[in-house]
C-alpha cells in the first residue's frame, strides 16, 4: 500500500476563497425583490446579513477573495482536513478505480459546516452585531453556528426542524452546550410559525419553515443578523477551502480526479469540493465529471424545475433562480436531514442548466447500505447525508469494474454519523424504507 493520507502544513492552507461566479460561462440570474421583481442590490440584503457577506453574495467579478487572518487562524484548529485514499473500499469493491475522499468529518463539529460558520460569525462580530439566528435540520449547521458564535462572543438563537429536534436530541444538547437557544420549528414564537401551526397543527417542520422563523426573528430583533448554512453563494464560496486543499493534496498523491462527487442538500459541500476543479474544466480544458448525489425523496436537480422561487416556506426571502420542487414542498422524513431542502443554490443551478455538472438521485436504503460498507472498509461511520455521496461513488466504481477502467474518483465525506446512530439503528433493524418524491408527509 502506497501513501494513504495526505495532509497540508499550516503554511499551505489556502489564503483565498475561490469565487466561481467570476469565471462561469453564464453567471447566475439575479436575485429579485418579490414585490417589485427588481434586481436586488447588496444594500437590499443588509437588513438580513452582515454587509461583507451581502457583497460576497453578489460579487461576480473577483475570482479570489482573501480569507481574513483571524478566520484562517481558526481554520488551523482542524485544517487541512486529510485527503485519504480509500484502499479498504477499493478492495471490498474489487474495483480498478482509485478512490479518494476528503475527510471533512474531522472538524470539531463533525462536518464541513464550520468552514462557513466561522467567517459568518466573524463578519457579524466585526460589524458590531451582537446576536445571530439561523435554522438547522439535522443540527450540523446549528451546532457549527453555535460554536462559531461562542468563539466570537455572539448570542445564537437556532430554529431546529421539529422532526430532527425529536429524532436527534444530542445535536440539540450540543448547541445548548455552546450556549445557543434552540427552538423546534414550526413554533408559536413567530408569526410565520403560528400561521403554519394553525393550518397544519401536526407539521413536522422543514428547513423552509425554520428559515422563515429565523428570518422573521432577525428582522424584528435589533442588532441581530440571520445566517444560513447552505444554498447561498457566499456559503459555497467559504466551502471552496475544501476543493483547493484537495487539489494540492491530489497533486501530492500524483493523481487528478476524473470524477468529483458530493452529496447535495443546497450545494455547499458539493460546490466546495467541486468549484476549484471545475475552474480547470472551464479555463484549462480538463474533463472532470462533477456528480451531485441527492436523495430520491427530495430530488430538485433530477426532478425539479428551474424557475424563480422563494428560499423559505413563508415567502420572506428574495426570489432565487434555482432548480426547485416548490417552496411549499415538504420532503419525506428521511434520516439525511441536511438534504431535505426544496431548492438548489443559484450557482449550482446555473451550472446544471449549462451542462457543467450532473446529478443522480439515491434511495434511502442504498445510501445506508453504502454507508455501512464504507464504515466496515475505512473505519469511519459516515453521516446519513454523506452516505449519498458514497453510494454514488460505489455506482461509479462498479462501472469501472465492468469496463476495467482505472478512473480516479474523489468524493467529499461531508461529515461523520456518530450522532446519527439512531438512524443506523433503524436501518440495521430493517425499519427504514425508500421514498420517492411524491411520498411527502406533513
Ligand atoms: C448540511 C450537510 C449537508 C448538506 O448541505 P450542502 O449545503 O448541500 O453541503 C451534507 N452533509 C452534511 C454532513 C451536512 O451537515
Amino acid at each position: 500500500m502506497k501513501q494513504k493520507r495526505f495532509i497540508l502544513s499550516e503554511e499551505e492552507i489556502p489564503r483565498y476563497w475561490y469565487n466561481i461566479m467570476a469565471e462561469m460561462p453564464n453567471k447566475p440570474m439575479p436575485l429579485l425583490n418579490p414585490a417589485t421583481r427588481e434586481e436586488l442590490k447588496a444594500e437590499d440584503l443588509y437588513p438580513l446579513f452582515a454587509k461583507e457577506l451581502c457583497h460576497q453574495e453578489l460579487n461576480t467579478t473577483d475570482p479570489w477573495i482573501e480569507i481574513p487572518e483571524e478566520v484562517r487562524d481558526l481554520y488551523k484548529y482542524y485544517r487541512s482536513t486529510p485527503l485519504v485514499r480509500a484502499y479498504g473500499l477499493e478492495q471490498r469493491l474489487r474495483t480498478p478505480a482509485h478512490i479518494y475522499f476528503k475527510n471533512e468529518s474531522v472538524s470539531p463539529m463533525g462536518s464541513h459546516k464550520l468552514n462557513s460558520a466561522i467567517p459568518q460569525a466573524y463578519y457579524c462580530k466585526k460589524e458590531g452585531i451582537t446576536n445571530v439566528t439561523t435554522e438547522t435540520g439535522a443540527g450540523q449547521w446549528g451546532a457549527s453556528l453555535a460554536y462559531a458564535a461562542r468563539l466570537f462572543g455572539l448570542e445564537a438563537a437556532v430554529y431546529q426542524v421539529k422532526i430532527s429536534y425529536e429524532q436527534k436530541p444530542y445535536r440539540r444538547s450540543i448547541m445548548q452546550t455552546f450556549g445557543a437557544q434552540v427552538t423546534p420549528s414550526p413554533s408559536m414564537s413567530t408569526r410565520a410559525g403560528r400561521k403554519i401551526l394553525t393550518e397544519h397543527p401536526n407539521h413536522q417542520g422543514s428547513l423552509g419553515t425554520a428559515i422563515s422563523e429565523a428570518v422573521e426573528l432577525a428582522r424584528t430583533t435589533p442588532n441581530c443578523k440571520y445566517t444560513l448554512g447552505s444554498v447561498l453563494n457566499h456559503v459555497s464560496l467559504h466551502q471552496t477551502i475544501i476543493g483547493q486543499e484537495a487539489m494540492k493534496q491530489m497533486e501530492m498523491a500524483g493523481e487528478y480526479p476524473d470524477m468529483v462527487i458530493a452529496c447535495f442538500g443546497g450545494g455547499s459541500n458539493f460546490g466546495g469540493i467541486s468549484f476549484p476543479f471545475m475552474r480547470e474544466n472551464i479555463l484549462n480544458g480538463k474533463k472532470t465529471r462533477f456528480i451531485a448525489a441527492e436523495p430520491s425523496s427530495c430530488p430538485k436537480l433530477t426532478h425539479g424545475k428551474f424557475e424563480y422561487d422563494f428560499g423559505d416556506e413563508a415567502g420572506y426571502t428574495p426570489l432565487l433562480p434555482m432548480f426547485t420542487l416548490g417552496h411549499n414542498f415538504t420532503p419525506a422524513n428521511i434520516h439525511a436531514g441536511g438534504l431535505r431542502y426544496h431548492g438548489a443554490g443559484m450557482i449550482v443551478s446555473q451550472l446544471m442548466k449549462d451542462g457543467l455538472m450532473e446529478a443522480v438521485d439515491i434511495q434511502q436504503l442504498e445510501s445506508f447500505e453504502a454507508g455501512c460498507l464504507f464504515a466496515q472498509a475505512e473505519g469511519i461511520i459516515p453521516a446519513p447525508e454523506s452516505c449519498h455521496a458514497i453510494a454514488a461513488t460505489i455506482r461509479e466504481a462498479n462501472r469501472c469494474k465492468e469496463t476495467g477502467e482505472e478512473k480516479v474518483i474523489l468524493f467529499n465525506l461531508s461529515g461523520h454519523g456518530l450522532i446519527d446512530m439512531a438512524s443506523y439503528d433503524k436501518y440495521l433493524a430493517g425499519d427504514l424504507q425508500n421514498y420517492t418524491f411524491n411520498d411527502t408527509s406533513v
